[in-house]
């Protein structure tokens, strides 16, 4: 039906081997804040924010026991909320170097400048590698199958090309068992075309964010006619400054279908907020994160310009083909 199981080399040319390098190279740069530069960050709710979204993911989808592959697991700021879902074993793969050790680190529990903590209960293995390149049905081949997948912030990077974009997939396919869920949060290309679209040049933006496009898009028109490689650059204050890929929404869906997925979910983050702040065990959580406003407004704690940011991106839930085993 299609090609697409990984048997064929999936070749990449130079100039993407180089962008990941870049997207590698800076997010190995940035190291741990402390706690109080933290607190200091002009995003800080959004961080907050950011996080609850991931908790709330982990706790409608994570279920005790659960084998966890954490694809661009970065620092490793997730392990908490997996450790309170009470996982039964993680993998986490980032391609940045100084992440993966600051997440072995934190994982250890000798350096955690946010919480010194007990170790976690569940077992982990963390690796470094290109997880939209490197063919991870065979480098997990012992570890799988996995219950959930999650892949947080990230997958955008894999949209460079087709080839990548499809290694994301079919590795994440072929580690799932079926009935298994991928779960992740990414930019939505809906908003980004929208404010292109209204935008007076090529870049957007506000005083916590700034996009901007090269001039190949001028015609604005890309987005019906390329579903992949569609870069521009991505500057949020405090965090990211990277080239970015557009994610077509439709292309996202239907390539997912190929590789055995089905769409559960996909909300923006707003209407995730609106949605999901409408049960108290949520409120509750957002309120211990200090990201809860005193008004009835889902923008909590959240600066206008904080808010808007989180407006550019989306979580989805896409649940593998099958019927779990029984036993
Ligand atoms: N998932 C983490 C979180 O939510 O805290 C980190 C998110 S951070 C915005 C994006 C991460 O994607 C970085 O750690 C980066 O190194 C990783 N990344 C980007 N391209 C990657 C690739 N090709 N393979 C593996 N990781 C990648």
């Amino acid at each position: 039906r299609h090609n697409s199981q990984g048997d064929e080399n999936f070749l990449e040319d130079e100039s993407t081997k180089n962008y990941a390098r870049k997207v590698a190279d800076h997010y190995s740069a940035r190291s741990n804040q402390t706690l109080e530069e933290r607190e200091a960050s002009p995003i800080i709710h959004l961080k907050k924010l950011n996080n609850w979204i991931k908790s709330v993911l982990i706790q409608l989808y994570a279920r005790r026991g659960d084998a966890v592959l954490d694809l661009a697991c970065g620092k490793g700021g997730d392990l908490i909320k997996w450790d309170k879902a009470k996982i039964g074993y993680y993998v986490g793969i980032d391609i940045a170097e100084g992440s993966i050790k600051d997440c072995r680190t934190r994982y250890n529990g000798d350096a955690d400048h946010h919480q010194r903590r007990k170790k976690f209960t569940f077992p982990a293995r963390l690796l470094c590698g290109d997880c939209y390149e490197v063919r991870l049905d065979k480098v997990l081949a012992e570890d799988a199958p996995f219950d959930i997948c999650s892949c947080q912030f990230a997958l955008h990077y894999s949209w460079s090309t087709e080839a990548r974009a499809r290694r994301a997939l079919a590795n994440v396919s072929a580690l799932l068992r079926p009935g298994g869920v991928f779960i992740g949060t990414m930019p939505d290309a809906n908003v980004i075309t929208k404010k292109l679209r209204e935008a007076e040049g090529l870049t957007f933006g506000n005083s916590v964010y700034s996009v901007w496009f090269d001039k190949e898009f001028s015609d604005k028109k890309f987005k019906s006619s390329r579903p992949f490689g569609i870069k521009y650059t991505f500057h949020l204050e405090d965090a990211v400054d990277c080239p970015e890929w557009i994610v077509p929404f439709h292309v996202f869906k239907s390539l997912a279908e190929e590789y055995d997925f089905e769409l559960v979910f996909a909300k923006n983050s707003h209407e995730f907020v609106h949605e999901y702040m409408k049960r108290s065990e949520f409120v509750d959580l957002m309120r211990r994160l200090g990201a809860l406003g005193d008004g009835n407004q889902d923008q909590g704690t959240l600066s206008p310009d904080e808010w808007e940011a989180a407006y550019l991106y989306m979580s989805f839930v896409l649940r593998k083909r099958g019927e779990p085993d029984k036993n």
